[in-house]
């Protein structure tokens, strides 16, 4: 054979069913270079995600009532909530927050598909709307993209790798720092910011840490948390059914293919590609619905463009279900959805009750550790308690502690009126005396905390000789 015999052109790689296409044969990353799209849904995407991002970077800014709207202070074990401070004893609440996220997600999973993947999803907001655009800026679009990467390191690839890579750098300290003030006070984080990382190691650490995590997720590393380390997508299958809403190719309408202009018998679809130029995650659509769908709905607006073109309606590409797509009627309201939406209201109310009825105080009657539970003398049975209280509002106030119960007892109090701080809390010793005549098993000690905003009535069984 001739050395001068040229080798045959690789095929370009085209998506399929059985590999992922971000990943190359050898394990590598493949780089995907989604090409830009404009259309109603890129508007809709767009707006979801600059009140997104504000909502993300203002909100440990707002107060409410002079406390943080949103704090979790984990070194003081106690957060904010609305304003409202929660401590220790309320964490629960996360655990049920938590579950009415997964509800939500789970809803709008078995309705809408990847809705929340495609316009709500954090990594979405990040990368699509902030680090993807930096990119098209400085690098251009999807083939200038695509050429840079091919090229040899020189002048003009130094450049705008490290022009890029610097902005990054600064973006993912911001979003890491925005992240911190929902752990720190922003007045303490600033403090923070301007003082030796020496005098604050923990947090320097965590900074360090989470940007090199942001930085490393949004530079390289991007669709694949999606694809392989996110549990929420593995979930859909089993979340979806005939009438959840994806994003779908219409077959029926699209079948068989044909180039634009080709005589004969041939469906909607002309075989551009345009749909899978701009999917992030670099599948074709019209092979069906699959995992590494995030639900972005760039290849509807792509395709709309190209139905523009060949005069064709809009929607090959479309939101629609399984049985819109064979032609049937889809039900939004479906015994499931209905279940999730009377759940979520149960849910809704719980939540509700739990962060506006929160108690503005803790106030607990403990029975004092001793070696017996009760003591007589002179005819009196003694027993003992502490009162545990906890001042939950977010500024020092005045509790005062009335005895009601049993009305014949005499009680003595190390303080009837206390004053705590914010956040402060207090054990209070209670001696209570009872004539031994007058003990029956199944007395209660019952006693009245009353403060400006609010009272509570706290009991303890006071205990006697067996009668
Ligand atoms: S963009 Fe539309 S016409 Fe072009 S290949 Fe995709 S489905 Fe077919
Ligand atoms: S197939 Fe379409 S909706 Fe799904 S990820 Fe790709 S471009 Fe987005």
């Amino acid at each position: 054979m001739s050395s001068t015999t040229k080798k045959p052109k690789a095929l370009a790689r085209r998506p399929d069913l059985e590999t992922l296409y971000c990943i190359n044969e050898d394990g590598s990353h493949n780089t995907i270079h989604p090409a830009d799209v404009k259309g109603r849904f890129q508007r809709i995407k767009k707006i979801t995600w600059t009140l997104l991002i504000a909502a993300y970077m203002i909100l440990p800014w707002v107060k409410v009532g002079g406390n943080p709207a949103i704090l979790v202070d984990l070194p003081n074990r106690h957060f904010f909530l609305f304003g409202k401070i929660f401590n220790a004893a309320d964490f629960w609440l996360f655990f049920f927050i938590l579950s009415g996220v997964g509800l939500f997600l789970f809803f709008l999973s078995a309705t809408f598909g990847r809705v929340w993947c495609g316009y709500g999803c954090p990594q979405t907001v990040f990368l699509e709307g902030v680090y993807r655009r930096v990119e098209r800026l400085i690098e251009g679009g999807a083939s200038a993209r695509d050429r840079l990467a091919k090229m040899p390191w020189n002048g003009e690839k130094i450049r705008k790798r490290f022009s890029k890579l610097g902005i990054y750098l600064v973006i993912s300290l911001i979003l890491s720092h925005t992240f911190l003030s929902y752990f720190i006070p922003v007045d303490v984080l600033q403090k923070a910011v301007t003082s030796s990382p020496a005098a604050h190691p923990a947090a320097f650490t965590f900074i360090l840490l989470f940007t090199a995590i942001i930085f490393g997720n949004f530079t390289w590393f991007r669709e694949q948390l999606c694809l392989i380390v996110c549990p929420y997508g593995r979930l859909q299958s089993a979340l979806y059914d005939p009438d959840t809403i994806v994003v779908g190719y219409d077959r029926k309408r699209g079948e068989p293919r044909g180039r634009y202009n080709q005589s004969g018998e041939h469906g909607d679809c002309i075989d551009c590609y345009r749909c899978v130029a701009v999917c992030p995650t670099g599948i074709d659509i019209r092979n069906g619905t699959q995992m590494e769908c995030v639900g972005c709905a760039n290849c509807i607006d792509a395709c709309d463009v190209v139905m523009d073109k060949v005069k064709k309606p809009h929607g090959l590409i479309r939101y629609d279900s399984e049985n819109g797509f064979e032609g049937k009627k889809t039900r939004i309201l479906r015994p499931r959805t209905i279940l999730y939406m009377a759940i979520m209201a149960l849910w809704l109310g719980a939540f509700m009750y739990a962060v506006f009825g929160h108690s503005p105080f803790d106030a607990e009657l403990v029975r004092l550790r001793t070696d017996s539970v009760f003591t007589i003398d002179n005819g009196r049975i003694r027993n003992q308690f502490r009162l545990q209280l906890t001042n939950k509002l977010g500024n020092a106030t005045q509790f005062e502690i009335k005895a009601l119960e049993p009305e014949t007892a005499q009680f003595v109090l190390s303080a009837k009126s206390v004053l705590l701080k914010s956040l402060e809390s207090r054990n209070i010793p209670i001696f209570v005396f009872l004539p031994e005549k007058e003990y029956k098993p199944g007395t209660d000690v019952r006693l009245l905390v009353q403060s400006k905003a609010g009272k509570k009535m706290v009991q303890g069984r006071f205990l006697g000789p067996r009668k």
